[in-house]
């Protein structure tokens, strides 16, 4: 907790004057242009990887980075992406899964998680991304399982992604495109996958 402080304190002393007009400005100003679907995995910071301001982005962050497919019924996620892209009018998605990265890992290597029912029932969303990995094709293309999984991952929850009827409507309108990116954290390094085919405006975009 102290370095929490200690952090406030060097906020307000060292970093916030120098944006002051900046924080002027978004005191009554919202307008992200991208909405950054990340892991919550503490390594992965998007402000930083992607050296964005403040305003600049509107982050939902996720265990694995999953975005579940759209339900009728109140879901955080959902609200989240619905409030970016019909109220905000985000013109860019990025999906962003990681190496290393905890949830993919317990999937590939199928940990026992009957301790964790919470995560087990999270992952869960995940199963159309398991399925993926383990075709030929996905391994193909370098790396390991854990590595095959996080690159099918971010494909499978942009899939999910577009049964969103916001995210519908303005890939529809051609006034959203969507983006996978995977971090690498040891080398700093994104790479960015092909958009999904379930959604069409995007790929003509990407
Ligand atoms: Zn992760």
């Amino acid at each position: 907790m102290q370095a929490l402080a200690d952090g406030l304190a060097r906020f307000r002393r060292d970093v916030f004057p120098a944006k002051e007009d900046l924080f002027a400005h978004l005191a009554t100003s919202h307008t992200p242009a991208t909405l950054f679907i990340g892991c919550s995995d503490a390594r992965v910071v998007p402000e930083l990887i992607t050296q964005s301001e403040p305003g600049e982005l509107f982050v939902i962050r996720t265990a694995g980075n999953l975005v579940p497919a759209h339900t009728p019924g109140a879901d955080g996620v959902a609200a989240s992406i619905e409030y970016a892209v019909a109220v905000l009018g985000v013109s860019t998605i990025v999906v962003c899964g990681h190496s290393a990265c905890g949830a993919m890992t317990a999937l590939a290597e199928g940990h026992d998680l009957s301790d964790a029912p919470a995560i087990a029932g999270w992952l869960r969303h995940a199963a159309a991304s398991r399925a993926r990995a383990v075709a030929p094709a996905a391994t193909a293309a370098g790396g390991d399982q854990v590595t095959a999984l996080v690159r099918e991952n971010v494909r499978a929850q942009l899939t999910n992604l577009a049964t969103h009827p916001s995210v519908a409507r303005a890939l529809a309108e051609g006034t959203l495109t969507v983006h996978g990116w995977v971090y690498d954290i040891a080398g700093g390094t994104v790479e960015e996958l092909d958009a999904p085919t379930t959604a069409p405006a995007a790929t003509a975009a990407a």
